[in-house]
């Protein structure tokens, strides 16, 4: 293996939920390692700053506008990024949102929009890039699922349950696409400080203290955490490495 298993140059990859928090650490790695970016959500201005960010560091970027649980608007993503971006190689679903109440307060319409939009965006962006990936006998799939892959919480069930599924669709597009030379993976951050977590400190009594003292590493994530991760899944250097789900947590989910 060379530093070249590492370059993304000439490879095209669409971020969604990349205009901010972990989606743009993530873009930002990529954009290091050369590749072009199409950068997905539904706040343009927030798009706009992710694409100038982007922009700088060299490559080609573009800002899609889009609700990811919106089948018709997705199909219109993918068509749109190989227009103007000529190919796609990399797919991260990242998009995601939390609302937080126990099982017994959660309203259904509530829990159906946790689970449109961690998991059947998933669904919706891997089933719509998979032509192009096939097309192209080559593909990465980043699925971001969360510690509550794992881990319990009384006041996420919709939450939990959405992002245990990621990883089960992970594991079953893994083993569906692996004859495509498609890599399906998932990346199950810890606590990481973004504006989601922001929102939960505040509705959470103690979540940053309860945090920082079970996470060996002794701090919050960075979104700087996750732009090496994101290379590595997204570059030849993983090529044999597909349906697992790696947390990076600075030891959290390994710390009693
Ligand atoms: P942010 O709130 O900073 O980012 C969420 C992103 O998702 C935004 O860019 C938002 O863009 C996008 N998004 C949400 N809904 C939609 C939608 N319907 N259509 C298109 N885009 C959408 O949070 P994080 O960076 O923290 O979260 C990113 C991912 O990481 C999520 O999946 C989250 O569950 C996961 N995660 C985060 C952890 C943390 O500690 N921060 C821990 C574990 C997992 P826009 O508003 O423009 O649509």
């Amino acid at each position: 293996m060379t530093a070249s298993s590492f370059d993304l140059r000439g490879k095209v990859a669409i971020v969604t939920g990349g205009n901010g928090g972990i989606g743009l650490g993530m873009a930002r790695g990529l954009a290091d390692a050369g590749a072009n970016i199409a950068v997905v959500g539904r706040n343009e201005a927030k798009s706009s700053a992710a694409v100038e960010d982007l922009r700088a560091r060299g490559v080609r970027a573009i800002a899609v506008a889009t609700d990811v649980t919106d089948k018709d608007a997705v199909a219109a993503m993918i068509a749109r990024v190989t227009g103007e971006l000529g190919r796609i190689d990399i797919l991260i679903n990242n998009a995601g949102m939390s609302i937080r109440k126990p099982p017994h307060v959660v309203e259904p319409d509530e829990w159906q929009q946790v689970i449109d939009t961690n998991l059947t965006s998933a669904f919706l962006c891997s089933k719509a890039a998979y032509p192009a990936l096939k097309a192209a006998s080559a593909g990465k799939i980043i699925n971001i699922g969360s510690m509550m892959s794992i881990f319990g919480a009384s006041f996420a069930p919709a939450y939990a349950a959405s992002k245990g599924g990621i990883v089960q669709f992970t594991r079953a597009c893994a083993c569906a696409w692996a004859a495509d030379n498609i890599q399906v993976n998932a990346i199950l951050p810890g606590w990481i400080d973004t504006d989601l977590t922001k929102a939960a400190r505040k509705q959470v009594d103690g979540l940053h203290d309860r945090v920082l003292a079970r996470t060996p590493a002794g701090r919050w994530g960075d979104i700087g955490d996750f732009a090496g991760i994101a290379v590595f899944l997204s570059s030849p250097a993983s090529d044999f490495i597909t349906g697992t789900a790696i947390p990076v947590d600075g030891g959290y989910s390994v710390s009693a």
